[in-house]
């Protein structure tokens, strides 16, 4: 576990203003570079992780949190050097089991701000079954999935998002899988937030990132990188700049779903209960906004799954926030249950009390229970 350094800092700083999860109080009012290391950041020349780090750096400083009520809990995988960079509590843990090690930390921390750092690899294929679970079990954590559709650290292999066709030293003949998406499994995993943004798409990623921090339950954000070594462009159709004003579509609570230069296209029910892109306005087989759908984030969990389906050629890749239900978080579920179950035990309510009542025994010098 690694710790974060105190730097020095020039005399004459801001009070610190308050923050989620018990962050804030008195103390200077930190900067992007506070919560940045003394570590060479190792990864490839253009890796789009640089710019997911570059937004977090800022964004905790803006929201005034404390190094000291932060920590970063990671797999492995490129994503996962993550916490090296962090000047905050880290852990590089192992494979696929970040949401399990988070998940101890905020039950038994619950004041902390625990963010979890993984990859389509990591946290989708190896680490599923530990990702599902924090998920439905809704911990107040927040999971970072960087998904840049292959395995890079371990030199490019397919990976659970990789494209069918995907020609890698693990699928020379290209892969025959269908992907994973990975917002489809966090909602049916009854994932509470549910996100998507662009690594390099900084105010939107902040935003996104945000969103995420304030949310008192699990959020996952699904952040398209790129990998430029071992799958470059792998999301250049949806994310260049010539055409993505009809490839992204970007989600507003209570607006209706519009994409185009000038909101000239928009998404509405067709039969049955298929989405479908039409061109809105009051001409000749347009349809007026009222007639598209319209953003709810609350809306029951049907609604952000068909979201999640839109994919690139047919529809525009959602973006924002697709998904934010309120649902009591595990850490505090568990609290009230052992609150109580300590408050009802009285003086009794003690470890020895615990560990000799229920069923124990004593085992006798002959190995057998007396
Ligand atoms: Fe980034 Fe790909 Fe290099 Fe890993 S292999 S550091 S994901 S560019």
């Amino acid at each position: 576990m690694k710790q974060p350094v105190e730097k020095n800092r020039k005399a004459g700083g801001e009070e610190n203003g308050s923050g989620k999860n018990g962050a804030g109080g008195p103390g200077l009012k930190l900067t992007k570079k506070d919560f940045a290391t003394d570590q060479d950041v190792r990864w490839c020349p253009g890796c789009g992780d640089y710019a997911i780090l570059s937004t977090t750096q800022k964004l905790l400083a803006d929201l005034g949190v404390r190094r000291e009520d932060t920590v970063f809990v990671s797999g492995i995988g490129c994503s996962s050097r993550f916490p090296y960079y962090m000047n905050t509590y880290g852990f590089h843990s192992i494979h696929g089991r970040a949401p399990a090690i988070a998940t101890g930390l905020k039950v038994a921390r619950p004041e902390l701000d625990v963010w979890v750092i993984t990859g389509d690899g990591d946290g989708l294929s190896i680490g599923g079954n530990h990702l599902m679970h924090a998920l439905r079990r809704n911990v107040d954590l927040n999971i970072i999935l960087f998904n840049n559709k292959i395995y890079g650290l371990t030199k490019g292999q397919y990976s659970p998002t990789s494209e069918p066709g995907t020609r890698a030293p693990s699928t020379p003949h290209g892969s025959v899988d269908h992907p994973a998406n990975p917002l489809s499994i966090a909602l049916g995993a009854g994932a509470t937030f549910v996100a998507r943004a662009i690594d390099v798409d900084a105010k939107h990623l902040g935003e996104v990132f945000a969103r995420a921090h304030a949310h008192k339950g699990t959020s996952f954000v699904e952040v398209l990188q790129n990998c430029p070594v071992f799958n470059d462009d792998a999301w250049a159709p949806i994310v260049d700049r010539e055409h993505k004003s009809v490839r992204q579509l970007r989600l507003a609570h209570g607006q209706p779903l519009r994409f185009g230069k000038d909101g000239e296209l928009g998404i509405r029910l067709g039969a049955g209960l298929a989405p479908e892109v039409v061109a809105v306005g009051d001409g000749d087989g347009e349809v007026p906004p009222s007639a598209l759908l319209h953003h709810d984030e609350r809306a029951p969990t049907h609604y952000a799954h068909l979201l999640a389906e839109l994919a690139h050629p047919a529809f525009p890749v959602p973006l924002g926030v697709l998904r934010a239900e309120d649902r009591p978080s595990y850490e505090a579920l568990v609290g009230e249950q052992v609150e109580g179950a300590v408050s009802a035990r009285g003086e009794d309510a003690t470890l020895h009390n615990l560990l000799h009542s229920g069923m124990t025994w004593e085992v006798g010098d002959d190995g057998l229970p007396r």
